[in-house]
């Protein structure tokens, strides 16, 4: 469990070699999200993919994002048609499972409701790439309008995936965002990153008409803004950082 592991700065957020360093990943993402605004109640949920690659594993329903241990995080297989239904899963559980079979690039899988990301996805305009922030959604970020209720249905789900498509975040009208990554690193980024980003957008619109970066500047600056050692050191000091919030881990 988190609180007997101790040094959350040497828990790795690359792809887990383990069941228990994916289930760790998790607790850890959670916390980590819950830290920058994202909590909302006991609802929102990060999952890992494990090492076996068909076996994801994902916070339980029940406990706020800052409480999850490790414990609380739960296996489900993608070859299981039902597996999202399992006792103690979240009802949305199957925008986790349907975007991991839609993408086999997806190691890592965030939906939360984050108040300035759901604001932006509430408008017509969406978001806008106002900031280095936006940078990271070089080609925007799709809404997904097909319905404003919760997600519960393989159906709805592979819908979901599909508003995803090959990016990074979609934002699930009047209702959330859902986020991907390489592995919990890039997913943790890029939940933190979109509301940062609509954040920014808010303040902007405030003062007055936003003036967006050209699209194609942005597809030229991704890569120097958004790598994997950045990310590295990115998830090294959220791990510190909770260590410092938290207190004496051990
Ligand atoms: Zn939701």
């Amino acid at each position: 469990m988190i609180d007997q592991e101790g040094a959350l700065g040497q828990v790795s957020g690359r792809s887990p070699v383990s069941p228990a360093e994916a289930k760790l990943q998790v607790a850890l993402a959670c916390r980590i999200i819950a830290m920058f605004g994202h909590e909302d109640l006991t609802l929102g949920h990060a999952s890992v993919r494990g090492p076996d690659g068909r076996t994801i594993y994902i916070k339980r329903k029940g406990k706020a994002l800052r409480e999850v241990l490790d414990r609380d995080v739960m296996p489900i297989s993608l070859d299981e048609p039902d597996g999202h239904l399992a006792p103690g899963a979240h009802l949305e559980t199957v925008m986790h499972t349907q975007a991991y079979l839609a993408r086999g690039d997806v190691g890592a899988v965030i939906h939360t409701h984050p108040v300035h990301s759901i604001a932006v996805g509430a408008t017509e305009r969406g978001l806008a790439i106002i900031s280095h922030d936006g940078l990271m959604f070089p080609d925007g970020v799709p809404i997904f309008d097909g319905t404003a209720g919760l997600v519960t249905s393989p159906d709805d789900g592979r819908a979901v995936a599909r508003a995803l498509g090959q990016g990074r975040a979609v934002l699930l009208r009047n209702h959330g965002i859902l986020v991907v990554g390489e592995d919990i690193r890039w997913a943790v980024l890029a939940a933190l990153t979109l509301e940062r980003a609509a954040r920014l957008q808010f303040v902007a619109s405030a003062l007055g008409d936003l003036v967006p970066i050209p699209r194609d500047t942005a597809g030229q600056l991704f890569g120097t803004k958004y790598t994997d050692s950045f990310t590295e050191e990115y998830w090294m000091a959220w791990c510190r950082q909770l260590t410092e919030e938290v207190g004496d881990l051990r």
